[in-house]
Order: structure tokens, then C-alpha cells, then sequence
């Protein structure tokens, strides 16, 4: 599509927010979208260099907070009350607290023993609750 044309359908959205978010989008910025499966909400977006940025739908809908879990992949807290943070290896072992290394070593023994598989179908990737949804290019 021509730039020019982009530009004005972009300058033409009235809500500065949306404004951003789209221009985001169309330069490349925003790379993929999480969406929650408990409230069907896009709770954030994944920006180019790794940044998640919430998009807060309601009090009871956005991303409260994400970490790379030790599995791999990456885990979402949702303000509807889903939550997938830690992944099913770190779950009794990791508390609020920086991990011990005994708990570190426990936790790459149980990776190694039992990893996660998750695959990603037509640009999504499904993990514990949530969907982490690629933009074409
Ligand atoms: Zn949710």
C-alpha cells in the first residue's frame, strides 16, 4: 500500500491511543498480540525488541505482568485472574523470592527431565492459558 495513504487513513482515527497502537502495527513496531483465553481479550503487544506493552481493556482485563519463564516460554498474569507465570516445572519450587541455586538446579533437572512443547499453528502459539498471535508481515 502506498505510505501516503496509510498516513491519512492513520491521521484520520480520532482516538490518540488507537492512532499509535495502528501506526505501531503498520511500521513494524509491534511485532505479535497476546490475548487471553480465560476473558478472549488482547491483554498486551509484543514490541520488535521484546517489550511487552499492556493494553488494558478494563479493571478485570489487561496484563498485569509477564516474565521468560525457564521453560523457554513466556508467561502472562491477566487481571481477570489467569495467570501462567511460572511454568508447570518452577511451580512449587519458585516463591515470590529470587530462586535459590538449589531451586535453579531443581528446576533444570525437572526442564530437562519433562520440557514444554508448545507449537506455533498459522502464527499462534498457545501456552498455558494464553495466545501469543504473530503479525504478518
Ligand atoms: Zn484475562
Amino acid at each position: 500500500m502506498d505510505n501516503r495513504i496509510l498516513q491519512t487513513i492513520l491521521n484520520n482515527i480520532d482516538d490518540p491511543g488507537l492512532r499509535k497502537t495502528l501506526s505501531n502495527v503498520a511500521g513494524g513496531n509491534i511485532v505479535a498480540q497476546v490475548r487471553c483465553l480465560k476473558c478472549k481479550k488482547v491483554i498486551a503487544h509484543v514490541y520488535h525488541d521484546g517489550q511487552i506493552i499492556e493494553v488494558k481493556n478494563s479493571d478485570k482485563s489487561g496484563c498485569l505482568s509477564s516474565r521468560k519463564r525457564f521453560d523457554g516460554y513466556m508467561g502472562f498474569s491477566c487481571r481477570c485472574g489467569n495467570w501462567s507465570i511460572q511454568s508447570k516445572q518452577e511451580q512449587g519450587i519458585m516463591g515470590p523470592d529470587m530462586p535459590s541455586k538449589e531451586d535453579l538446579q531443581k528446576i533444570a533437572a525437572r526442564v530437562e527431565q519433562n520440557p514444554s512443547h508448545y507449537t506455533k499453528e498459522n502464527g499462534a502459539t498457545e501456552v498455558d492459558g494464553f495466545v501469543i498471535e504473530d503479525f504478518k508481515e
